[in-house]
């Protein structure tokens, strides 16, 4: 009997060479950096759904090198930015990292790579993995296709909707819009 492997801890190599697909999920609340961007309002969010496979690639005249491919499904509210009220966006990953034996080797290939390097390490944190992924699969502009109400504004309110957009790419795609 294998103990379950820890999601935070993982010995990738071991992965690879059991050759096994590794599913599991994960509470959204256990990814602090994700969970900081869904509105406290927002019903409870379901689990983050994963699943990952390493495989080693052998290489003409080298040692085999590890790669690891990371599905990913969440469903995630985030503030709409046009009624302000939560929108759940469906966020995907679906990506194959390389692994490389140190970050200076990842620093000199990294531009000649179309894929995405990391260094192996003893125990890989696949949960920060994941959450890297999720924070680069976020819409800019988090929106509702169709608001369930107009937006109210009421008179004397301290913070115009304008004003309070926590995401600071978010901003940036409204003052390329008022540009056009
Ligand atoms: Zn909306």
């Amino acid at each position: 009997m294998s103990r379950t492997p820890q999601p935070s801890r993982l010995n990738l190599t071991a992965l690879a060479q059991g050759e096994q697909v590794l599913t599991g999920s994960t509470p959204l609340a256990e990814l602090a950096r994700l969970a900081a961007d869904v509105p406290p309002e927002a019903a409870p969010a379901g689990d983050i759904g994963w699943q990952v496979r390493a495989e080693f690639r052998a290489r003409p005249g080298a040692s085999d090198q590890l790669w690891l491919h990371l599905e990913a499904h969440a469903e995630v509210p985030l503030s709409c930015q046009r009624c302000l009220a939560p929108a759940v966006h469906t966020l995907e990953v679906d990506r194959w990292f390389r692994f490389v034996e140190s970050e200076a080797v990842a620093e000199a290939e990294d531009d000649e790579s179309e894929e995405d390097l990391l260094v192996l390490e003893p125990q890989f944190d696949l949960l920060a993995l994941l959450e890297d992924e999720l924070l680069m699969s976020l819409p800019l502009v988090p929106m509702h296709a169709h608001c369930p109400s107009q937006p109210v504004f009421r008179a004397g309110e301290d913070v115009a909707p304008a004003q309070a957009q926590p995401n600071p790419f978010a901003a940036l795609a409204q003052l390329k819009k008022k540009a056009d």
